[in-house]
């Protein structure tokens, strides 16, 4: 593996879009968002910790992280969002440079969308690829997907870096303001140029 990629952009820039079809070429994959997810299920790695600082309340009954709770509390409060995220963070770095060291394919893809507000990525990667959209689109698409309202959307937004400095520190640009095949068609030619960066190698 000579090449991987981090994927990163705004909440519901299109990133896990972007990733799916990268993966349908045959790139390897890896979604810190999926592995947050498994960290926090009930006998995740991060649950004992979580539980110790936030109390019970947070924790479903079945153990896991109640992520509703969570969410409205930390984009909220400054604070006890880094709080969380000094114990996440951590705990998804290393999952994911064990992942990626069994990357085989051509190259590989890591979905960080915290990508420069969180250190630690830049060694594993040596691309940066920004999914971009416009913010109201951005808005648009994260309450349809995730039923978030858009207060809660633009608090996260708000912990986001701008769209600006996200765009100025990007190596490769997807656009994505327009419809799904306009933005597979893009992929299709970043897949390429991946291709031949790697051949070249
Ligand atoms: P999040 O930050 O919330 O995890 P994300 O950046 O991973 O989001 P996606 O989940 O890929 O973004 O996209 C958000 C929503 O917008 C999804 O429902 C997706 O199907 C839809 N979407 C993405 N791109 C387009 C597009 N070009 N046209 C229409 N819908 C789109």
């Amino acid at each position: 593996m000579s090449l991987i990629i981090g994927l990163t952009g705004g909440i519901g820039s299109g990133k896990s879009t972007v990733a799916k079809f990268f993966a349908g070429l045959g790139a390897d994959v890896v979604d810190t968002d999926s592995i947050a997810h498994e960290l926090t299920q009930p006998q995740g790695a991060a649950i004992p910790a979580i539980r110790k600082i936030f109390t019970g309340k947070f924790i479903t009954a079945e153990g896991a992280l109640n992520r509703k709770e969570m969410r409205a509390l930390v984009f909220s409060d400054d604070g006890l969002r880094r709080k969380l995220e000094a114990i996440l963070h951590p705990l998804i770095r290393i999952e994911v440079a064990r992942r990626a060291a069994s990357f085989s394919a051509p190259y590989g893809i890591i979905v960080v969308p915290l990508l420069f507000e969180t250190g630690g990525y830049r060694e594993m990667i040596g691309r940066v690829l920004v999914v971009d959209c416009d913010e109201q689109v951005q808005i648009a698409r994260a309450m349809a997907r995730t039923g978030l309202d858009e207060q809660t959307a633009r608090a996260i937004m708000a912990t986001q870096l701008s769209r600006r400095e996200r765009l100025r520190r990007a190596d490769d640009v997807i656009a994505n303001d327009a419809d799904m095949p306009h933005l597979r068609q893009q992929v299709d030619v970043l897949h390429k140029k991946y291709l031949t960066l790697v051949n070249k190698d």
